[in-house]
């Protein structure tokens, strides 16, 4: 184990993957530098590199424990500042196969806010951490590396029109979907990252709203739930600033259209009323806006046999799930766990073993959820196994069971949070209620 922060690491991207990289690093590290081509501390919240930032982004109740762990007070400090808080199964209202599922105490935080309100806050906090900076407005172009390849030493970017060079002791690519490593690694002469992907072509249409607080109900959230018989879903979400969200999706080809009365119609054909009933008492603020998302998309670092020393790899720049789940932030705080483990034993830890704990331990589990639950969708293409046929079918009992029991209604939304294992669904009480009603 490391005791004095020395050297310096690189984060490459400044987005929630590099803020909890920049986070774990600093226990590790004297200086940590997160590089980003956007101004990110700027006042223009809705920066050119999170275009998804615009639409609805749900931080899983195991992010906002991590968030917490890393930053503690931060719950409360952005509830101050208008974020919603609530309990993730007692104060949202989840409908699924066009059913509500029991409203029960969980235990676990709901946080909602914009996407860009919950960068700004955990950028405040990672930003003032001791040794923390931020290069803005800079373009990172390629790797630096000793000259037969095998240690990443830094990165060129390109800043005011000028290429700079910075040295480092580690580099951590959190550059997003469009990350280059795989490129850089083959230009040095590395063997192809292997990369899967699975076609959802997804739409995602989104509009903000004032609306009145009774509209909710007592809910921070409503969230009519896409499945296989009508398979296109939308969350309606109390927000910072007063506004409510309201982002609608659909796969294949079948989005939600961005004209005021097509996106209203889209949302009337949900599997449940909930939604579009709010709508009618509701101000819009703005006109609807898309978003395309066409394929789930895994790079399987852990598979590599090589792999230089110096670069780790973290967040969607590894894998980039179905956003309708909303595990991408939540992967990427689990994610940060791991390298703050590696980290904290060397500072230039073994690559692929902090590639192959990086799948067990944050990837994997959420990947099988959402490629399986992708499957669960007639009209997407895959193989369905015997396996995966068997866990759709049990997935259906248990999201029939929570439609009428607590205990299920509450294990299912800790086992969707990432806090409990799917492990939990198959405790003998949970068993005895998918049996059937309890008299
Ligand atoms: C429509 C949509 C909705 C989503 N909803 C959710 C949700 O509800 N919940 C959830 O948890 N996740 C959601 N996600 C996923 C979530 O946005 C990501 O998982 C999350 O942002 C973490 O990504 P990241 O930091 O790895 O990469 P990104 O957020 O893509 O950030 C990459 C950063 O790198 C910078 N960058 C890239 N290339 C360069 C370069 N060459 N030079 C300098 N800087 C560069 C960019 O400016 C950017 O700041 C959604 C995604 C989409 C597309």
């Amino acid at each position: 184990m490391i005791n004095d922060r020395e050297g310096r690491a690189i984060v490459l991207g400044g987005s929630m993957a590099g803020l909890f990289a920049a986070r774990a690093l600093s226990e590790t590290f004297a200086e940590v530098v997160i590089v980003d081509r956007d101004e990110l501390t700027g006042p223009n919240d809705l920066r050119r590199g999170l275009p998804q930032g615009h639409h609805l982004h749900g931080l899983l109740a195991r992010g906002q424990q991590i968030t917490e762990e890393y930053f503690p007070g931060i719950t409360e400090e952005m509830r101050a500042d208008g974020a919603q808080t609530g309990d993730v199964a007692d104060d949202v209202r989840w409908i699924i196969n066009g059913k509500r599922l029991v409203q029960v105490e969980s235990g676990l935080v709901a946080l909602t806010s914009g996407r860009p309100f919950l960068e700004r806050h955990v950028r405040d906090r990672v930003l003032a951490l001791d040794g923390v900076g931020v290069l803005e407005n800079a373009d990172i172009l390629r790797l630096r590396t000793t000259e037969d390849g095998r240690t990443v030493t830094g990165v060129t970017v390109r800043k005011d029109g000028a290429e700079q060079v910075l040295d480092a002791d580690l580099v951590v690519d959190a550059t997003g979907r469009g990350s280059r490593t795989s490129v850089w690694l083959e230009e040095l002469g590395y063997e192809a990252v292997p990369e899967e992907k699975h076609k959802i072509g997804l739409g995602y249409t989104t509009r903000y709203y004032r609306v009145p607080d009774e509209a909710f109900e007592g809910n921070i959230s409503i969230n009519t739930v896409a499945s296989a018989g009508i398979p296109r879903g939308a969350i309606c979400q109390k927000i910072d600033g007063g506004r409510a969200i309201v982002t609608a999706y659909g796969i294949l080809g079948d989005h939600p259209p961005t004209d005021p009365e097509g996106f209203l119609g889209f949302i009337k054909s949900l599997a449940a009323p909930d939604i579009h009933e709010v709508l009618q008492v509701s101000e819009p603020l703005d006109d609807p806006v898309a978003y395309k998302f066409p394929t789930n998309l895994r790079r399987h670092y852990q598979r590599m046999t090589d792999f230089p020393a110096g670069l780790l790899v973290i967040g969607d720049a590894v894998c980039s799930f179905n956003p309708s789940y909303a595990q991408g932030m939540t992967v990427a705080a689990m994610g940060s766990l791991v390298l703050r483990r590696h980290v904290a034993a060397s500072r230039r830890p073994d690559a692929l073993a902090y590639f192959r704990d990086l799948a067990t331990d944050a990837v994997d589990g959420c990947w099988e959820m959402a490629v399986g639950a992708d499957l669960s969708f007639p009209e997407v293409e895959g193989e369905r196994t015997e396996e995966v046929q068997q866990a759709h079918a049990f997935i259906a009992q248990v999201q029939e069971a929570a439609t009428r029991d607590a205990a299920v209604a509450r294990a299912y939304s800790r086992v969707i949070g990432l806090v409990d294992p799917p492990s939990v669904l198959h405790t003998p009480e949970i068993e005895a209620a998918l049996a059937g009603p309890r008299n």
